[in-house]
């Protein structure tokens, strides 16, 4: 089918935080209408007022903002088919409810709680799923009258046969086709005027002009009642991209509980929007080839919605610890020393260079709040065992590390200016006057300096950021720990 325009939508539900497979959702709605110059349209779905999470649509707002994910049309910018939040639109419902009990598809159905759940209990009893048994659907028109006006609650019903078969294409699932014994008779409009999700998505989608519907694959198999109803009222139905589930493994539901469910919670563990863009991409989809790493502009161009995978896609937190590393290695460096600055805060002295820390962490840390626990050598020489002195290859004992320490110290001490370029100097001349090798006192110093086993960065950016007292100090101690080892 051909399309002027391709237009999509976001309609999230406003019931809290910002699930990993949400916002994926977001981003192949966005990427399918922009690959093609289409719209892309964000609609708030809150007929359900009983999941309404207080804050909810500004976590939203915000994400979308956050990732790039700009919409056309919307309920803060407006747009031609307004409004776009579902409890506004009201009174949109009800006359195409309506329609459908003019044409048998639809009728009104006043069973009150009770009724049902003995109609749930007797079917439970014969072990069999529970489905509404239309009862109300023979009501005569007068019947119906008389039950309003007494202001009986009611809900509109959808009306389903209950043979033969309904089918339709997904482009992701394919050809699906369901027996119409399995099409429950779906609650359209809820005692309270509002429409159901399973009614509005429809008459939205089709009055927002909605081209392709993309959503969570949980929605599949309501898919078919939503054709129907689609046909009922002769109106086209759109592409169906229905994106698989996100797992933690095989079995496993990515949820809350595992902490990575949610983009609000990975930004505070300290990944970058944008990896976290990117590595939800790759959940489901394929570009072809090796390359990994793509900016939204990126995948804007090459996205193929037709590339999209059926099978669960696995949300591979080591793969993104990779990819946030990667992100950020290629960050600017003030860039990333902005970001880091508040995982400096209450570690670094505020004496010490933090923006020499920076570019010692820039490359050595996947998630930005692994940033402490690698710098706390930086405020406080750890308790260290003297194993951290012995180095194989560069030929380091107790013996030589306490010998060249000692012998270097008083250099070291009238050593002015201190610099890496008067450090490294002084280490020269003195590899070559003792006859050593490098590593035979380059070694000694980064140990004694940083009291790990390995350290981010070598003796020379250790001693620059850490300064002349602080250096001086901590070789002072080494000696002492070197020599009650001998
Ligand atoms: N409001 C639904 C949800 O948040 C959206 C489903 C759809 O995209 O149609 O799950």
């Amino acid at each position: 089918m051909e399309y002027s325009k391709i237009r999509t939508r976001f309609a999230p539900s406003p019931t809290g935080y910002m699930h990993v497979g949400n916002l994926r959702t977001a981003l192949y709605a966005y990427l399918i209408s922009k690959h093609e110059d289409g719209d892309f349209i964000l609609r708030i779905e809150d007929t359900d007022q009983e999941r309404y999470v207080e804050g909810a649509v500004d976590i939203i707002n915000n994400t979308l903002k956050a990732t790039g994910l700009i919409h056309d049309e919307g309920p803060d910018l407006g747009g031609d088919y307004g409004p776009y939040v579902q409890s506004e639109r009201k009174g949109i419902y009800l006359q195409y409810a309506k329609e459908l009990v003019d044409k048998g598809e639809a009728y009104y159905c006043f069973c009150d709680k009770d009724r049902l759940e003995n109609l749930r209990k007797d079917l439970e009893s014969k072990n069999e799923t529970f489905r509404y048994d239309k009862h109300c659907l023979h009501l005569s028109k007068e019947e119906i009258q008389e039950n309003i006006e007494k202001g009986i609650p009611y809900v509109i019903r959808q009306n389903n046969p209950v043979e033969g078969t309904t089918s339709f294409e997904d482009v992701i699932y394919g050809h699906i086709s369901v027996d119409n014994s399995e099409l429950e008779d779906m609650i359209l409009i809820k005692s309270d005027g509002l429409p159901t999700y399973n009614f509005a998505n429809v008459v939205d989608d089709h009055l927002m002009k909605i081209t392709h519907v993309v959503r969570g694959s949980e929605y599949l198999s309501s898919s078919p009642k939503y054709n129907r109803l689609y046909d009922a009222f002769g109106w086209e139905v759109p592409v169906y991209v229905h994106c698989p589930p996100i797992m933690k493994d095989a079995h496993n539901k990515l949820s809350k509980r595992n902490g990575d469910a949610s983009f609000q919670d990975l930004v505070a563990k300290g990944y970058l929007k944008e990896a976290v863009l990117n590595y939800i991409a790759l959940l489901g989809w394929n570009p072809g080839g090796n390359e990994e790493i793509f900016s939204l502009e990126d995948l804007v161009k090459i996205f193929d919605y037709k590339n999209i995978n059926k099978s669960p896609a696995i949300f591979d937190s080591q793969k993104l610890k990779w990819m946030n590393g990667e992100y950020i290695k290629r960050l600017p460096l003030d860039t990333f020393h902005d970001l880091a600055l508040p995982y400096y805060e209450g570690i670094l002295p505020k004496e010490m260079d933090s923006k020499k820390v920076s570019e010692l962490m820039q490359t050595r840390v996947e998630v930005l709040s692994e940033i402490p626990e690698k710098i706390g050598f930086f405020a406080e020489l750890p308790e260290y065992s003297i194993e951290i002195f012995l180095h194989k290859k560069m030929k380091t004992t107790i013996e030589n590390s306490l010998e060249n320490l000692t012998k270097i110290l008083p250099a070291l001490e009238a050593l002015e200016p201190w610099n890496s370029d008067t450090i490294s100097g002084l280490i020269s001349e003195f590899v070559s006057k003792e006859g050593i090798k490098n590593g035979q006192i380059m070694w000694p110093i980064r140990s004694a300096l940083s009291g790990l086993q390995s350290s981010p960065g070598g003796y020379l950016e250790l001693a620059d950021i850490l300064g002349k007292d602080e250096s001086i100090s901590r070789i002072k101690i080494a000696i002492n720990n070197l020599q009650s080892h001998l």
